[in-house]
């Protein structure tokens, strides 16, 4: 194992940073061998892309949600409108659902790793 830097995002997400250390079975080769340790995390003030990402689609599902709203209050005018509006809020919502899954199924491995002590 050998020790590295630990950015976590302000959405508690994290990542890796720079390599610090060799941990004591690689010393003598000067190789990093495969399995990561955590030196120290440094904590960020921004969320990670993929909560940004998630976020930004979540926001326009809202706003397309709310335009809905508003025309189903104006009658059937918008009967066209409302059922693309509709499309569209199927359409994010597979995006959202396939987009934290993604990001669960990379964080899950970074997850396991051992805090040094
Ligand atoms: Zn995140």
């Amino acid at each position: 194992m050998c020790y590295y830097d630990n950015y976590q995002f302000a959405c508690r997400d994290w990542k890796w940073g720079n390599f610090k250390m060799h941990c004591q079975k690689e010393f003598r080769t000067g190789e990093t061998c495969g399995m990561k340790m955590i030196y120290q995390t440094i904590p960020l003030a921004d969320k990670c892309t993929h909560c940004e990402r998630i976020e930004k689609k979540k926001r326009r599902r809202e706003k397309a949600l709310s335009d809905i709203a508003r025309w189903e209050r104006e009658g059937g005018k918008f009967r066209a409108s409302i059922e693309k509006a509709w499309e569209d809020v199927r359409g994010l919502e597979a995006e959202i659902t396939a987009m934290v899954a993604e990001k669960d199924r990379r964080y899950a491995t970074i997850g396991n790793t051992r805090r040094a002590a």
